[in-house]
């Protein structure tokens, strides 16, 4: 069989039975930077949708709906939180990035910083140095330092990977 491209691959993971899924993710734990990613959002989102109804009430006071169907959990490929599939409220806030993907790999090296100045190895700019050491990063279009991920500089709808390449 061809390999699957881009969007045929959000496609396939739609249609995939959930251990085929399972099994692709195990797999990708074989490469360290994305086991990493894995495991943090696997720790976000809720196990369950009654978890995901109660940590939406804590927070919402419109939520004593009840549903017919369970709702369909994305993460967010601009700010890394789960989110409802269809909610188009403007409540991500994030960094406006070029290449759609997440936030810690839109970032920049600040060389001059203060926070390398101690700094005597190479820089080691990578995500995971970028995730560990936001301080001397920057994002690049509105020049915030890395560790300004969470506040962001602009409100939006939420995003999920639309396997896309980025422009
Ligand atoms: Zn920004
Ligand atoms: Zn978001």
């Amino acid at each position: 069989m061809p390999d699957l491209e881009d969007e045929q691959i959000v496609q396939a993971i739609a249609s995939a039975p959930s251990g085929t899924v399972r099994s692709v993710l195990r797999a990708l734990c074989a490469d360290e930077e994305t086991k990493l990613c894995i495991g943090r959002f696997l720790s976000q989102l809720p196990l369950t949708y009654e978890e995901w109804d109660q940590s939406r009430q804590a927070s919402s006071s419109s939520a004593s709906r009840k549903r017919k169907t369970a709702p369909q959990i994305e993460i967010c490929v601009q700010c890394e939180s789960p989110f409802e599939k269809g909610d188009e409220s403007l409540t991500c806030r994030h960094h406006p990035c070029e290449f759609h993907v997440f936030p810690t790999y839109d970032m920049e090296v600040d060389f001059d910083s203060d926070f390398w100045a101690d700094w005597d190895v190479e820089i080691d700019d990578t995500p995971c140095c970028r995730e560990t050491n936001p301080d001397g990063f920057t994002f690049p279009r509105c020049g915030e330092t890395g560790s300004s991920v969470d506040e962001g500089c602009t409100m939006g709808k939420h995003r999920a990977a639309d396997g896309k390449r980025g422009k």
